[in-house]
């Protein structure tokens, strides 16, 4: 058995958790929780009693050491974020990292995560796409936003609702207003909803709503490939000058 496990937590309906993941939650020694209150809820709610410990972005440089102290020693651990897999937008890097130089076995479960589903309702291109998580809040976002602007994967991010009406206009003027994107919010809960519409007019409805609330994945479609947009406006002549694809 792994020494570290990865367990994916719903992130909305409480019935998205795996059989193997409860499982898991019950057999190891601890359970390493971003947040031990919202965890505590989950692990009542599954009927399981297990010592939970604090493993957050804000302590765990602090934590690595002895918790590898104490996996090496034979003791298991499982990781859990406050929903959704751990590691993803969430800690989890720094100890996986760790584990694996030390030689310890880690071990990630398949599960709940919010992109996903985001990526699928959006209707684009799941071929390729490139998962941006958050955006830099201020330094660092429009240099990102022009490094994005051409490229033709679908493009996935994680944003706040607070900053989702300014960020759809901010895409809107560099990606252009046309391009197509969609709004997944309290995706896997009551009030889900999926909106999907050029930016432009995904800004206008966002912004005309008095508050937005809840947590939300954006998704934006690729930009077209060079090659289409230029057959569009090249003559066939033209085109028969480039070399052949090989
Ligand atoms: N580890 C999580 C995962 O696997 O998706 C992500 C954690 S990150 C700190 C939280 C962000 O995930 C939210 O701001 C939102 O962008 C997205 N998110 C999480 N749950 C969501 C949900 N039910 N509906 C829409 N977005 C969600």
């Amino acid at each position: 058995a792994a020494a570290l496990t990865l367990v994916p937590t719903p992130i909305g309906n409480l019935e998205d958790i795996t059989l193997r993941a409860i499982r898991v939650l019950g057999e190891v020694d601890t359970i390493l929780c971003e947040d031990t209150r919202t965890s505590g809820r989950l692990l009542q709610h599954l009927d399981i009693k297990k010592p939970q410990l604090a493993y957050h972005l804000h302590n765990e440089h602090q934590q690595v050491p002895r918790l590898l102290e104490r996996l090496a020693k034979g003791e298991r651990m499982a990781l859990v974020s406050d929903a959704g897999t751990p590691g993803i937008s969430d800690p989890g890097f720094l100890l996986v990292r760790e584990c694996l130089a030390r030689g310890l076995a880690v071990e990630c479960l398949p599960g709940p995560t919010a992109f996903v589903p985001a990526l699928l309702k959006s209707g684009f291109g799941a071929e390729r796409f490139s998962f941006e998580g958050f955006l830099p809040v201020k330094k660092g976002r429009q240099t990102r936003l022009l490094e994005l602007a051409r490229e033709t994967r679908t493009l996935i991010f994680y944003e706040s609702p607070h900053r989702i009406v300014k960020t759809l206009g901010q895409l809107a003027e560099v990606f252009g207003p046309e391009r197509p994107a969609s709004v997944s919010r309290e995706l896997t809960k009551l009030f889900e909803e999926t909106l999907t519409a050029p930016l432009g007019e995904l800004a206008a409805a966002l912004g005309a709503r008095p508050a937005i609330k809840g947590e939300i994945v954006l998704v934006v479609k690729g930009a077209e490939h060079e090659r289409t947009e230029r057959s569009k406006y090249v003559s066939r002549a033209d085109e028969a000058d480039e070399p052949a694809d090989t």
